[in-house]
């Protein structure tokens, strides 16, 4: 497809004897040091195996959370590490301290084949995101700070460079962000660079459903905040035929409609953005579906009693899609011809109030078309009711899902471009 025009795969690449740096995304969530989702792992695996198959000395990276310092044990790559060697049994995971300096390059010139480099935490330096961490009594003092960190950005950019002969890029998950191992480093490269399996997976099934959908196309929208996904959601408006709203956000349209939403969560800054969406959909082919009865309580516990409401009263506030709205989502799901979800329809962490969540992801397994889960919770909750292997695709990007389905052009993908 058009979107992967001038960019080459892994297996456009000349990998034999070389060293190959993979931009993963092992951004995983850990408890005390113990993963508890491996699926960005696990979804990198087969380009690291290609590579090593055809005679590449793959050196992975990746980051992880969000460290204030160097180093930050809590975020250290090792639990990811001894986790790889689990589901790489037959190959030798070797783990690298630090992902930068002259002990590190060594340990990338003696790898053998079979053997995988993973380096520590790139955001343990400043570096990579390129946003100067610290207080800062002025702006200008900031601005000054980020200006020498721009400079000494391009000189990681070169340390982390100097690790390999070849770029693969397999980090879906962080392509829309132009940090140092997305983006910087990738010129060292000249023409050997290219995208893993993963990213050009995401970006077939994604690029696809946007640009070149079947329809009816329907898109579900969910989550907490309309001001979030308004550009997302403008962009829906103008390709999709339907579009369902679930999730507090709905509740922010419903308010900007006039609907009393009583205690509901509403963006009341958000009104203006609310009542545009409402006008572009009203000026255009796409019907905009909000939910017709909710699930309410006065408090979000475990013990304050719940109901199904069509209007709410004084007090109340929406957490779920009610049994109707499911209904009618669940019956546009199953028509359709292409589905795009990102977002709960509910505060669908706490079981009284995912019966929502759940039933779009029951209705995505059963329509027979292309379905797609865009990152985040939606993808989350897929995997927590065990249907994530009855849909086409799960996005592991959350943001960077959203900014390829609003058009936007990503970092980590333009860099892989060539010429371009
Ligand atoms: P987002 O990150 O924008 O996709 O939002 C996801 C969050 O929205 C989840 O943590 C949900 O609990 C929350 N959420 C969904 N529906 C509601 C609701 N009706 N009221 C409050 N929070 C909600």
């Amino acid at each position: 497809m058009a979107y992967l025009d001038g960019i080459k795969r892994v297996e456009d690449l000349d990998l034999d004897g070389k060293r190959v740096f993979v931009r993963v995304d092992f951004n995983v969530p850990l408890d005390n040091g113990v993963i508890t989702d491996d699926f960005r792992i696990r979804q990198a695996i087969p380009t690291i195996q290609y590579i090593i198959r055809n005679g590449g000395l793959p050196v992975v990276a990746s980051h992880l959370g969000r460290p204030k310092a160097n180093p930050s044990p809590e975020f250290s790559l090792k639990p990811v590490a001894e986790r790889l060697s689990e589901l790489l049994p037959e190959r030798e995971v070797i783990f690298a301290e630090d992902c930068i300096g002259d002990g590190v390059v060594e340990q990338s010139k003696r790898l053998e084949p079979g053997q995988i480099l993973l380096l520590e935490n790139l955001r343990f330096y400043e570096e990579e995101e390129g946003k100067p961490r610290g207080k800062f009594n002025s702006d200008e003092e900031k601005a000054a700070a980020k200006k020498a960190l721009k400079e000494s950005q391009k000189k990681f950019a070169e340390s982390l460079a100097a690790l390999a002969d070849v770029y693969v890029n397999d980090a879906f998950g962080t392509c829309h962000r132009a940090h140092a191992s997305m983006a910087t480093m990738v010129p060292f490269f000249g023409e050997n660079k290219g995208c893993g399996y993963l990213l050009e997976k995401e970006i077939k099934f994604l690029g696809n459903i946007v640009y070149d959908p079947e329809h009816p196309f329907v898109a579900v929208m969910g989550g907490a905040k309309v001001s979030d996904k308004i550009g997302v959601i403008e962009s829906l408006i103008e390709k999709c035929d339907q579009i369902c709203i679930g999730g507090a956000m709905a509740y922010t349209l419903l308010s900007a409609k006039g609907v009393d939403v009583a205690s509901s969560r509403v963006e009341k800054e958000a009104m203006d953005i609310a009542k545009s969406i409402l006008d572009k959909a009203a000026n255009s082919k796409c019907e905009l579906l909000l939910p017709v009865d909710h699930v309410v309580s006065t408090a979000l516990d475990d013990t304050t009693p719940c109901e199904t409401v069509e209007a709410f009263g004084a007090g109340q506030m929406g957490l779920d899609v009610g049994p109707k709205t499911r209904e009618l989502y669940g019956n546009v799901i199953r028509k359709a011809k292409s589905v795009f979800w990102n977002g709960p329809m509910g505060v669908f962490e706490n079981p009284r109030y995912a019966d929502g969540t759940i039933a779009i992801a029951k209705a995505m397994t059963e329509c027979a078309g292309t379905t797609v889960v865009g990152g985040g919770d939606s993808a989350a909750a897929i995997r927590q009711f065990g249907m994530d292997d009855k849909v086409t695709h799960v996005s592991t990007g959350g943001g960077a899902s959203l900014e390829l389905v609003e058009g936007k052009a990503l970092p980590g993908v333009e860099a892989l471009r060539i010429n371009g």
